[in-house]
């Protein structure tokens, strides 16, 4: 890895920054006897009136053991779209720095590049949904400071070549940022056996999809001790409630049940790729490493409404570059999935 200085990629205000240190950062041992009088709480038991942890530290520890990293190399946000925001601010200068994405990818990237005032520079991907190397590397300039890679890729559910992830880790002046939101749904392995290798590689990851979780607003960031520390200083104190810290430490010891309903997924995706392929207006479906089928039809806007009348809605991504008449359509359960069928198959 050539030279790497982490401080040159932070903004100045926020190297500069004096955190905010709030009364649970200093004290927040509740199995102790101590008396808390220090954050003006209602003393009152109702299992809510302390505030949480703000380094959720129970919800770390089991993550850590479970991923083989050490808790000081996860930060977790309310959503990966936190996450994602955090990183943003930590970053990028408004108004200066830039950063790369590649649609047909997740719009929330783009959104949050325009919410703080970041140049957003886009590089598709090629017709056979690969990585564009040697135009990334092109349209990189000494001001882009992130570049956004979603493995496996929504709305496409297609993975990129790990030589090409790797080639750009080696290549690219900034951060590279995988979103890893679809990892437990496939085959390939995730990056962050890789994370010692690479200073600049941030990793993304959610409760949102197959921890089945995405009601409690939970993700995770795994990066260097040294990203993790200065997203840290920038991160709101209680970013992460207690209901949701709860929750998700109580679906992570019943790992067997997550694994459970992933098989299940995985199976049904199988059967629903094998019944979409015999309904007549599929003219493909492309691979999935993901827990949804990105199918294109003869007339996506007539397909998607004639869905909405029958009661099922799917995503029509058709607006999206490379993705003409296509529907994205999530792997339900087999009732969910078995009317989908019929309904298709009753479409004229
Ligand atoms: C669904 C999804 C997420 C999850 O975002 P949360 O804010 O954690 O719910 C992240 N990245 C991608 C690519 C997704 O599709």
């Amino acid at each position: 890895m050539r030279d790497f200085n982490l401080n040159k990629l932070v903004r100045t205000t926020i190297l500069n920054l004096q955190a905010y240190s709030s009364a649970r950062d200093e004290f927040s041992d509740f199995e102790s006897d101590l008396i808390f009088l220090d954050a003006n709480e209602n003393p009152f038991q109702t299992e809510v009136n302390r505030y949480p942890d703000p380094q959720q530290r129970d919800v770390k520890s089991v993550l850590a053991a479970q991923k083989g990293v050490s808790t000081q190399h996860i930060l977790l946000g309310n959503g990966s779209d936190e996450v994602l925001d955090l990183i943003f601010r930590v970053f990028c200068e408004p108004s200066i720095d830039n950063v790369i994405t590649l649609p047909p990818t997740y719009g929330m990237y783009k959104v949050l590049a325009d919410i703080n005032g970041i140049e957003n520079r886009e590089v598709l991907l090629t017709e056979g949904f690969e990585l564009n190397t040697s135009e990334i590397l092109k349209t990189q300039d000494s001001l882009s400071k992130l570049l956004f890679i979603c493995a496996p890729n929504n709305p496409t559910g297609s993975m990129f070549s790990q030589h090409d992830i790797e080639m750009l880790l080696n290549k690219f002046n900034g951060l590279v940022v995988i979103d890893e939101a679809y990892i437990d749904f496939s085959e390939c392995d995730s990056w962050l056996t890789r994370l010692e290798e690479f200073p600049n590689l941030i990793i993304t990851q959610t409760f949102s999809k197959a921890y089945g979780m995405a009601g409690i607003r939970l993700g995770i960031c795994y990066a260097s001790v040294e990203i993790i520390a200065v997203l840290n200083k920038i991160k709101p104190p209680y970013n992460v409630n207690e209901l949701t810290q709860q929750s998700a430490f109580e679906r992570l010891i019943q790992l067997d049940v997550v694994e459970k309903e992933l098989s299940l997924i995985l199976n049904e995706k199988e059967r629903l790729l094998k019944a979409l392929l015999q309904v007549y207006f599929v003219s493909k479906i492309h691979p999935s490493q993901a827990n949804f089928l990105l199918v294109e039809v003869d007339d996506a806007n007539l397909r998607y409404q004639q869905l909405i009348t029958k009661g099922i809605v799917v995503r029509n991504r058709s607006s999206q570059p490379l993705c003409k008449n296509t529907l994205r359509i999530t792997i339900g359960t087999e009732d969910e999935n078995n009317q989908l069928i019929e309904n298709l198959k009753s479409l004229t």
